[in-house]
């Protein structure tokens, strides 16, 4: 028995995290604290979004800086193409590798506010697989030691919101993997079917990298109608329901059904979970202790 030679633990799934730039100088000061918590507990990365929700992209720049300079944490970097020529795009890949920083989320982004998919500036704009392959270039043109790191895309399990079909969203997932994805990411879902049958149709159409599940610990019924709509779906109505008889405001709710669907993914299967943060350590944290994946103090 290895683990009793070696006397390591016994292999655990695995956990990566989500957070996003502050808007203000007292949230600054909040996500600093919950990223060392965050960081303390060794997620496999960081993830920091990029331009979501109209916030300020050097912003982003700056957490990542932030995270490789003052946690252990592995920061990966949300880009996107939206609204953006092919040049800016590339000297903006060049800038996040020369600050050190070798792991993406290659997206296409949100249409920014007052505009929709249909927006020549939206649909005009790369999309994520261009964006890989454009990552793919820069890395092959940096020096060895600058152009490791892996690069991350989307993945709809509910279907994109421009999809026709379940077997258009694997296509195009396919040709991201094909255009140098190395892992996919999933968007908000609630149910663990969800996650585990589009993973099981990706996998017998070829895909062969990982799929991390999203998930987030919603605290409050806004956050929840949020989700809902990010996963096209209705929202559990026992969890809204008791949302709303708590005032709208019950973390432990959310982590409760986060606990309950993060345990049916890995027991499905699933390689490793993203935990949607929303900035705080807490909840997370109190996810991942319930599900014995922290590492012992
Ligand atoms: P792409 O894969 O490039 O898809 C966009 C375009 O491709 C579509 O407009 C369409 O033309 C085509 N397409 C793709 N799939 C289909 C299909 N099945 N059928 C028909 N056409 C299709 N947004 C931000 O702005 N900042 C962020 O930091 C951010 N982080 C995110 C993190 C995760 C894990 C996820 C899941 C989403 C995130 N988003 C973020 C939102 C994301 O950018 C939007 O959902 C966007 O609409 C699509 O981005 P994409 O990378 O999936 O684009």
């Amino acid at each position: 028995n290895a683990t009793l030679l070696t006397g390591s633990a016994p292999t655990r799934a695995r956990f990566s995290f989500e957070v996003f730039p502050a808007r203000s100088g007292a949230a600054a000061l909040a996500l600093g604290n919950s990223v060392q918590h965050l960081s303390a507990v060794g997620p496999d990365f960081i993830s920091v979004t990029y331009g979501a929700n109209g916030s300020n992209r050097d912003a982003s720049l700056d957490l990542l800086a932030y995270l490789r300079d003052h946690t252990d944490a592995l920061p990966l970097a949300h880009l996107t193409t939206v609204r953006e020529s092919r040049e800016a795009i590339r000297d903006t890949i060049h800038r996040i590798m020369d600050a050190g920083i070798h792991d993406f989320l290659a997206l296409r982004g949100d249409p920014p506010q007052g505009l929709d998919e249909s927006a020549p500036e939206v649909a005009g704009s790369l999309s994520a697989l261009e964006l890989t392959e454009l990552i793919a270039e820069a890395r092959a043109e940096r020096p060895a030691f600058t152009s490791v790191g892996r690069t991350a895309v989307a993945a709809y399990p509910n279907g994109h919101p421009l999809s026709r079909g379940r077997s258009a969203d694997i296509d195009w997932l396919l040709a991201k993997e094909a255009a140098g994805a190395q892992f996919a990411i999933t968007q908000l879902f609630f149910e663990a079917d969800e996650y585990l049958s589009f993973a099981d149709a990706a996998r017998e159409a070829g895909l062969g990298m990982p799929l991390l599940p999203g998930l987030m610990p919603v605290s409050t019924s806004g956050q929840l109608r949020k989700v809902a709509s990010l996963a096209g779906r209705p929202a559990p109505p026992a969890l809204e329901r008791a949302l709303e008889e708590a005032g709208g405001y019950a973390p432990e709710l959310g982590v409760e059904h986060t606990i309950g669907l993060a345990r049916e993914l890995l027991e499905g299967g699933a390689p490793s979970i993203h935990l949607y943060t929303f900035n705080r350590h807490e909840q997370v944290l109190a996810v991942l202790a319930d599900l014995d994946l922290l590492p012992a103090r």
